[in-house]
């Protein structure tokens, strides 16, 4: 990742649970403000952050699947059978 893109991130981005995958998106994208007042918020932040965490659960389920030689795809299986899908859990009501 270039350095510029790394350096600008605010503090609510490098903090981030989901910077792993997200980085902060576009730099061009940028233009918001955290919710703590700083700017350089990526105005898509809301949504990377509840994609990411969405899919976090069947990521893992994935890539245990691959580690032990079987098919990604059985996550659709495992998740149908679930009784919750573990990030509902989080969600505000
Ligand atoms: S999800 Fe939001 S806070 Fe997290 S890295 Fe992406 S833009 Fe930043």
């Amino acid at each position: 990742m270039p350095e510029a893109k790394r350096d600008t991130l605010p503090r609510y981005c490098r903090e981030c649970e989901v910077r792993f995958a997200c980085h902060g998106e576009c730099p061009r994208n940028r233009f918001m403000s955290t919710p703590m007042g700083e700017p350089g918020l990526n105005y898509l932040c809301a949504g990377y952050k509840h994609f990411f965490n969405h899919i976090d659960h069947p990521m893992r389920i994935m890539a245990t699947l691959l580690r032990h030689d079987r098919s990604p795809a059985e996550v659709m299986r495992i998740i149908k059978h679930a009784k919750r899908w573990p990030s509902e859990e989080r969600r505000p009501s």
